[in-house]
C-alpha cells in the first residue's frame, strides 16, 4: 500500500446499539458530541504539525466502531469538520470503518458528497453460524450486498476478519478468506480474537465454554489466509490489535493470543519454513549466505535471531550470513561456495496452498 499520513479520530459510540459478544464498547453512552467535535478539531490540528512528508496523501480516519451507525446529524457534523481541512488543502480525503448493515444508498451518497475515499467493513466472518453465535446482528448476505454497493459507488473497500471467534475453526476461517478474495477488497485486516474484560465472551471463557486460541494456533490459521491474500494482491495492512494502554495482557485482555508484533511472528514463521525446505539440500558444515530484500531480512533472521539459531542447529551450518539488498522483494537467494538456490516467494506460496488443497 502506498504510504499515507493518517490522522486517527476515534469517534465515541454514543451507545452502540449492537452487542457483539467479544466487544465491550457498547457500554459507552451519554457522551456529548459537541464537546467531542471541538476536541477532534484540536487533535487534527495537532496531528497536522507532526507529518514530515507533506507530499504524501493525508487522510482523516474515523475509527472506533460504526461510523455510519451514528445518527445522520452527528455523522454529517464529523464529515463537515473533516471537509473543513480538505477545503484548506491540509487533508486529501477521509476513511472510516463501519458495519455492513449500516450501508445503503442514502448513506453512500452522503459519504461520496463529503469526500470519503475508503470504507472498511467490520465483517469478522462469512460463516452464518459464527456470525449468529457471536451476536453480530447481520449475516453473510448483508456483507456481500454492502461490499458490492461500496465498490459500485467507487469507494476503496477494506474488510476486517477475525479468527478464533466463538464456534469458529480453521476450515471456517479459510472459507471466509476465500470468499473475501471473491469479493476483492483493496485491503484487509486480520484480528485474532481476544477475550476482553466485561464481555459475554469473558463469561463464556470463565465458564469453560469458550477456549481461546494459543498464539501458535492463531499463526497456523493466519498463515494460509495471509498467503491467499498476498497471492491475490490484497494488502494485509494489519495483523493483531495494536497494543494500547488497555489492550495489553493483564489489563483489558483477559485471555487469548495477544502479541504486540503479530506480523513479525507470522512472517518469520513463513520465511523459516520457506528457507528450511531449501537449506536441507546443502551439505553439513557448509558456509551459507542468505540474500534478500531489506524488507524481508528481519523475517529470515527472526526476532532475537530465533530463525538463525534454528537453521544453524537444524542443518548443521557452520556459518550463516544474511545480506539485505534493495533488489526484487519477491526473491530469496541461498548460496554456498558450490551451490546457489533462488526461491521465488510467490511460487512457494502457490505450492503451499496447492499442498493444503485450498
Ligand atoms: S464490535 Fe462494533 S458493532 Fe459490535 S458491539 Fe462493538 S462497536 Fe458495536
Amino acid at each position: 500500500m502506498s504510504k499515507l499520513n493518517i490522522i486517527p479520530v476515534f469517534v465515541p459510540h454514543y451507545g452502540c446499539p449492537n452487542d457483539c459478544i467479544f466487544c465491550n464498547q457498547r457500554k459507552i453512552t451519554n457522551k456529548n458530541y459537541a464537546d467531542d467535535l471541538i476536541k477532534t478539531r484540536l487533535d487534527i490540528e495537532e496531528y497536522l504539525t507532526f507529518f514530515s512528508n507533506k507530499n504524501q496523501e493525508t487522510q482523516i480516519a474515523f475509527y472506533g466502531g460504526s461510523f455510519t451507525g451514528l445518527s445522520e446529524d452527528v455523522m454529517i457534523e464529523y464529515l463537515k469538520l473533516a471537509n473543513f481541512f480538505i477545503d484548506k488543502n491540509l487533508v486529501n480525503s477521509i476513511r472510516l470503518s463501519t458495519r455492513p448493515d449500516y450501508i445503503n444508498d442514502s448513506i453512500l451518497e452522503i459519504l461520496k458528497y463529503y469526500n470519503v475515499k475508503t470504507i472498511e467493513l467490520g465483517v469478522q466472518s462469512l460463516d452464518d453460524d459464527v456470525l449468529y453465535y457471536n451476536n453480530r446482528g447481520h449475516n453473510s448476505h448483508t456483507v456481500f450486498k454492502a461490499s458490492e454497493k461500496i465498490k459500485e459507488y467507487g469507494f476503496e473497500l477494506g474488510l476486517q476478519q477475525m479468527i478464533g471467534l466463538y464456534k469458529d475453526n480453521y476450515e471456517k476461517s479459510l472459507r471466509t478468506a476465500k470468499r473475501f478474495v471473491e469479493i476483492g477488497p483493496k485491503f484487509v485486516r486480520i484480528y485474532p480474537t481476544l477475550v476482553i474484560k466485561d464481555t459475554k465472551l469473558e463469561d463464556l471463557f470463565l465458564k469453560g465454554i469458550y477456549k481461546p486460541l494459543t498464539i501458535d494456533e492463531a499463526i497456523n490459521i493466519i498463515k494460509p489466509i495471509y498467503i491467499m491474500y498476498s497471492l491475490n494482491s490484497i494488502d494485509v495492512i494489519r495483523i493483531g490489535l495494536q497494543p494500547t494502554d488497555n489492550i495489553n495482557e493483564g489489563k483489558d485482555v483477559v485471555a487469548g493470543p495477544f502479541h504486540a508484533a503479530f506480523r513479525q511472528l507470522l512472517l518469520q514463521e513463513i520465511f523459516k519454513e520457506m528457507s528450511s525446505k531449501e537449506l536441507s539440500l546443502f551439505e553439513n558444515g557448509e558456509e551459507i549466505s542468505i540474500i534478500a530484500n531489506n524488507k524481508n531480512i528481519s523475517y529470515l533472521v527472526g526476532n532475537k535471531g530465533i530463525n538463525k539459531k534454528y537453521y544453524s542447529s537444524e542443518f548443521n551450518i557452520n556459518k550463516i550470513k544474511f545480506i539485505g539488498t534493495k533488489e526484487d522483494n519477491s526473491k530469496v537467494i541461498i548460496k554456498s561456495n558450490i551451490e546457489k538456490i533462488k526461491i521465488d516467494i510467490y511460487n512457494y506460496y502457490r505450492e503451499y496452498l496447492r499442498n493444503l488443497e485450498v
